[in-house]
């Protein structure tokens, strides 16, 4: 693995595919067991998790359905900056086990709102799967159940993640270099 630039700023290699496959392979084993006799509906968050949610869903063998929702951003009219609306979820998801499937807890105000949200609509159960964790930067409280690395807060790029749209099909996750 080199070295990779975008927008002018290097980037080094941080996780490999291969590693990302064997964590896919560990959660997708917990959630199995977990799961067992249920049939999971997994909710892959736009853009940034699809490729993670492509691998986790394949890697599950249970009686599952996947479906796809996005979140709009707008600016709010109070001080909590960003609030963002769900946008495409067709499913009737009461009565369902729900799984969403996200790239990255950051702050974690996105998928707590989220899951505020979808637990309106009466879901037997709503969990989280992340392929990617920051603790450190975590305003939330939230603590997501299936976890596929915890790192520092660092900005990071590659499978599914962007910067500015770009570097999202990188097979491998990079993080931004830095400067001594
Ligand atoms: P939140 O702060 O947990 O609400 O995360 C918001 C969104 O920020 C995530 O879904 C990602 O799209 C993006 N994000 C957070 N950290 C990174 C990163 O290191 N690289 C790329 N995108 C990130
Ligand atoms: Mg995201």
């Amino acid at each position: 693995m080199d070295k990779v630039t975008y927008n002018g700023m290097t980037f080094v290699p941080y996780i490999t595919n291969e590693s990302i496959q064997k964590r896919i392979s560990d959660i997708a084993g917990r959630i199995e067991c977990e799961y067992e006799g249920r049939s999971p509906l997994f909710l892959c968050v736009l853009n940034g998790a699809f490729p993670f949610a492509s691998d986790l869903f394949r890697a599950v063998n249970l009686d599952s359905e996947i479906s796809f929702i996005r979140l709009k951003s707008y600016e709010g009219t109070c001080t909590t900056g960003k609030v963002k609306e769900v946008l495409g979820l067709t499913e009737d998801i009461e009565g369902r086990d729900v799984i969403i499937v996200e790239d990255i807890v950051d702050t974690g105000r996105t998928v707590c709102r989220l899951v505020e949200d979808l637990k309106a609509k009466n879901p037997a159960s709503v969990r989280v799967a992340t392929l990617l964790f920051k603790p450190d930067a975590v305003q939330s409280g939230i603590v997501p159940d299936y976890v596929g690395f915890e790192i520092p807060t660092k900005f990071i790029i590659g499978f599914g993640l962007d910067l500015d749209g770009k570097a999202r099909n990188l097979r491998d996750i990079y993080v931004l270099e830095e400067k001594n």
